[in-house]
């Protein structure tokens, strides 16, 4: 199965926050996608507090949660950067039974492959 995951970053204008919006899989093959991700918003408007919420993601993999939260924690090469705020659904979700089921994200990348585009001249 293909786990794929997409980053949605929210920056309030007035510096209140930095927001990561997370959809698709965060699996622990692919979390450390994000490591480069959060450390940016860290620094972008320092020292807001950075809010990576991943209640909106299809697949979570516990592993990849406390893999993501010991690479916060261990990153000590951002001095005076802002804390960093995981949110966790409550029910880690998965995949359903049926293949793909429950991932729009897939849904649409699969659709867009499979319709070619046929101009007529
Ligand atoms: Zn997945």
């Amino acid at each position: 199965m293909d786990h794929k995951l997409s980053v949605l970053v929210q920056v309030d204008l007035h510096a209140q926050y930095v927001h990561l919006v997370i959809t698709g899989c965060v699996t622990e093959a692919n979390q450390h996608a994000l490591h480069p991700v959060i450390a940016r918003a860290r620094t972008l408007i320092p020292p807001v507090t950075v809010t990576v919420d991943l209640t909106g993601a299809a697949h979570v993999e516990a592993a990849a949660v406390e893999l993501l939260r010991a690479a916060i924690d261990q990153d000590h090469t951002l001095a005076g950067a802002g804390p960093v705020e995981v949110l966790v659904p409550a029910r880690l979700p998965g995949h359903a039974p049926v293949p793909h089921h429950g991932n729009t994200l897939m849904g649409r990348t699969r659709t867009r492959a499979a319709s070619p585009v046929l101009r007529v001249a």
